[in-house]
């Protein structure tokens, strides 16, 4: 069987299309600019490739077009479209109702609007790539893969917010965590490397890119997770804030007038290494500022290694101790720089870096702690669309209709 797994975003369907049980995709590519003047299709193939002017007002003709692709006779890697059985779709907020990957039907689909309070701007368009993908592929049953889901584990202690326990209750106001495809690819990939089990290690990963985020996994559950109720919350990222005093968001308000559309701005895309540099959202650039003398992009480097040392502190304290630390994400997998700075002077915790392991392993999985190092520091590129592809492999195989899926579909 084919599984086509699709990111469906705001004006952009990311996809691969893989063979089934092999993680190298025969097709990846995205349909860009949906519904703007200058949309492309990208499609690379092992043979080719091509990024074609299309016209994709929408992401259903966007779907259609990139449908036509895979079958096309000259670009084509699909014969019958019936060859593609099922499409795996990648979910932001599964909110408190899914805590697995699901088999969509129309009850999920209820369950996914409700949601969309909780994500305004990520479940919509997901929603929208979902309508489109079993309208244009009938016949393939269609799997929802949710960033949350593996967050569902974290204790009421580490869920709540200290607010009163009705905004909880009544409006789902509480820390759900992202990036949560990204790892269980991690933790899995983590454990064949090491040879153990999920539930004999405790764990700490970050996915340091643009969004950051860490966890702090113990027997191969997450206890706890930086992000809260949205993706803000947490380590600096690109440009978003992390942890901030609410209280800044008041005297933003109240003493530079300030709209609350405007904060959400501020605070989403103007801040974080971006905002701090005043550069950009980009390590290397700030890399280079730092080389030519900018001492802006210095510190925005250092707020940015700083705030995950500490909460390297934090989860080992929650973990009750750490047996294993990944990297991964852009930054974790390519920064040599940053995978130092967060873990200088981490020795009394039990973590020490191996230079030259460090430094050499760019870009590719690696361990970068020394012999002598407590804790295992591994780089784990990570891969959601291939986990995407698991679970809705091992989903349509159980023909699971219910949450329970995820048990099948994890790798352990
Ligand atoms: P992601 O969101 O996971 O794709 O990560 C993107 C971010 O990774 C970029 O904004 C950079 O900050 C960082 N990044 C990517 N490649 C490199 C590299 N070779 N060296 C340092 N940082 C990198």
């Amino acid at each position: 069987m084919k599984v086509l797994v699709i990111n469906s975003g705001s004006s952009s369907i990311k996809y691969r299309l893989y063979d089934e049980s092999n993680p190298t995709p025969l097709v990846r590519g995205a349909v860009s600019r949906i519904g703007q003047t200058g949309s492309t299709l990208d499609y690379t193939s092992y043979a080719e490739h091509q990024c074609l002017s299309v016209a994709a007002p929408t992401h259903e003709a966007g779907l259609r077009l990139l449908v036509d692709s895979l079958l096309d006779e000259r670009l084509g890697v699909v014969r019958d479209v019936r060859e593609i059985g099922a499409v795996g779709h990648r979910a932001v907020h599964g909110g408190s109702a899914f805590r697995g990957s699901v088999l969509i039907d129309d009850a999920v689909i209820r369950k996914m609007e409700e949601c969309v309070p909780l994500a305004p701007l990520h479940n919509p368009p997901n929603l929208v790539g979902i309508r489109a993908a079993r309208k244009i592929l009938p016949h393939a049953e269609q799997v929802a893969v949710f960033d949350t889901a593996f967050h569902s584990t974290m204790p009421a202690k580490a869920f709540l917010y200290a607010l009163p326990y009705e905004y909880y209750e009544r409006y789902g106001i509480r820390r759900y965590g992202f990036h949560g495809t990204s790892y269980r690819y991690v933790l899995a990939r983590s454990c064949e490397i090491l040879r153990c089990k999920p539930s004999d290690v405790r764990m700490i990963v970050a996915h340091l890119g643009n969004g950051s985020s860490m966890v702090a996994i113990d027997q191969g559950r997450s206890i706890d997770t930086s992000m809260g109720l949205t993706p803000l919350e947490g380590l600096m990222m690109g440009s978003r804030s992390g942890d901030i005093d609410p209280g800044v968001i008041f005297h933003l308000r109240r003493e530079l007038g300030m709209g609350v559309d405007q904060i959400d701005e501020l605070l989403n895309t103007k801040s974080g290494l971006l905002g701090v540099s005043g550069v950009s959202n980009d390590v290397r650039d700030l890399v280079e500022g730092v080389a030519a003398g900018n001492e802006r992009c210095a510190i925005a480097l250092d707020m940015f290694a700083y705030r995950a040392k500490k909460y390297i502190g934090a989860y080992a304290a929650a973990l009750g101790g750490l047996d294993v630390m990944v990297f991964t994400g852009g930054i974790g997998e390519n920064s040599a720089l940053v995978r130092e700075m967060i873990c200088a002077d981490l020795g009394f915790l039990g973590l020490e870096l191996d230079e030259d392991r460090n430094t050499s392993t760019v870009g590719a999985e690696g361990t970068i702690s020394a012999d002598s190092s407590r804790v295992r520091i591994l780089v784990v590129p990570t891969d959601e669309e291939w986990m995407i592809m698991q679970d809705t492999l091992a989903i349509v195989r159980s023909a699971a209709h219910e949450p329970k899926g995820y048990a099948h579909a994890r790798i352990a």
